[in-house]
């Protein structure tokens, strides 16, 4: 089996479009494509001072790889849960890809900066809802407060298909009109972009492997990824059957959002009188969740 633009062997099957490349030619193939989202959407410019949260998994560190290679200006976040060895095994791989990306890496580390691990905090709220608060707030905050310009994550089209799916098949519209490719910045929110917003699980995969980048397969020990999971293998299923079905279905979505943009009926953000941050009360949900009196400063000294 040989790769539709030249003599080598075939490295992958690509569905949609339908073709068989190379390591080479998919790698042009990724790179390409990651070029061209970023482009149609605008997620970037040229310019600009670029975090990436690097988690020790793929796609964050394929998002790394790839932006380094096209040229932008990139550095790196870990931000260490404190979760027992999955957080050590975690900043272990997030440290060796930094040194194959040539990326700087900045760590932070939940324990030395919180006292307490995710896991072991004391509250209602489930172990995921309150992780995921603890990170979106370091990331932004770190980001805001050392001058970036753009937070780079890692989600990919399967990640982005199955979060909107879910999301219809409960009516659960709320959130829908904030999805996309871009969430552009706005007081102290530093803008998200995600460059592999076009790019299969799958791709993003066989990418990681081809350039050599190692990445943490486990899951960590709190996520209850179950349905998730199953949504992706429902639309893995409806894929194989008609290629196209998740691109498609993002670009349709992406025509139709602006109807659910109108259910969006937030008050206006304050301030959090701790920190300072936007807050929908007196003080944001970080600074409630952990009981903060004091702001935490995530400043590179
Ligand atoms: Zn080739
Ligand atoms: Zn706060």
């Amino acid at each position: 089996m040989r790769c539709k633009f030249c003599e080598s062997e075939a490295y992958i099957r690509l569905h949609y479009p339908k073709m068989l490349l190379c390591r080479e030619h998919f790698i042009e193939y990724f790179e390409r494509k990651v070029k061209r989202t970023i482009e149609r959407y605008k997620l970037l410019k040229p310019d600009e001072k670029i975090l990436i949260v690097i988690s020790g998994g793929k796609d964050s560190a394929v998002t790394a790889y790839v932006l380094k290679k096209l040229g932008y200006n990139i550095e790196c976040l870990h931000i260490n849960l404190g979760i027992g060895k999955y957080s050590e095994e975690s900043e272990a791989y997030a440290k060796r890809q930094c040194e194959l990306i040539g990326a700087k890496l900045h760590i932070v580390r939940v324990r030395e900066l919180l006292g307490a691990g995710i896991g072991e905090l004391k509250t209602r709220r489930p172990t995921c809802s309150y992780c995921g608060i603890t990170k979106r707030y370091i990331f932004n905050k770190f980001a805001y407060e050392n001058g970036f310009d753009a937070i780079a994550t890692g989600h990919n089209l399967d990640d982005e298909v199955s979060f909107i799916f879910s999301n219809i098949m409960h009516w659960n519209t709320d959130y829908l009109g904030k999805q996309g490719p871009l969430l552009p910045g706005e007081g102290k929110f530093v803008k998200k972009v995600k460059p592999l917003y076009e790019l299969t699980e799958r791709e993003v995969v066989y990418y990681a492997l081809a350039v050599g980048l190692e990445y943490i397969v486990h899951e960590c020990p709190h996520a209850r990824g179950a349905t998730t999971i199953e949504y992706k293998e429902i639309l893995n299923a409806m894929e194989e059957k008609k290629p196209g079905t998740k691109i498609n279905f993002i670009k349709g979505f992406l025509r139709k959002k602006h109807l659910f943009e109108r259910e969006l009926k937030e008050a206006p953000l304050g301030e959090c009188k701790v920190c300072g941050m936007p807050a929908q009360g007196e003080k944001c949900s970080f600074c409630r969740v952990w009981g903060l009196e004091e702001a935490v400063g995530l400043k590179i000294k």
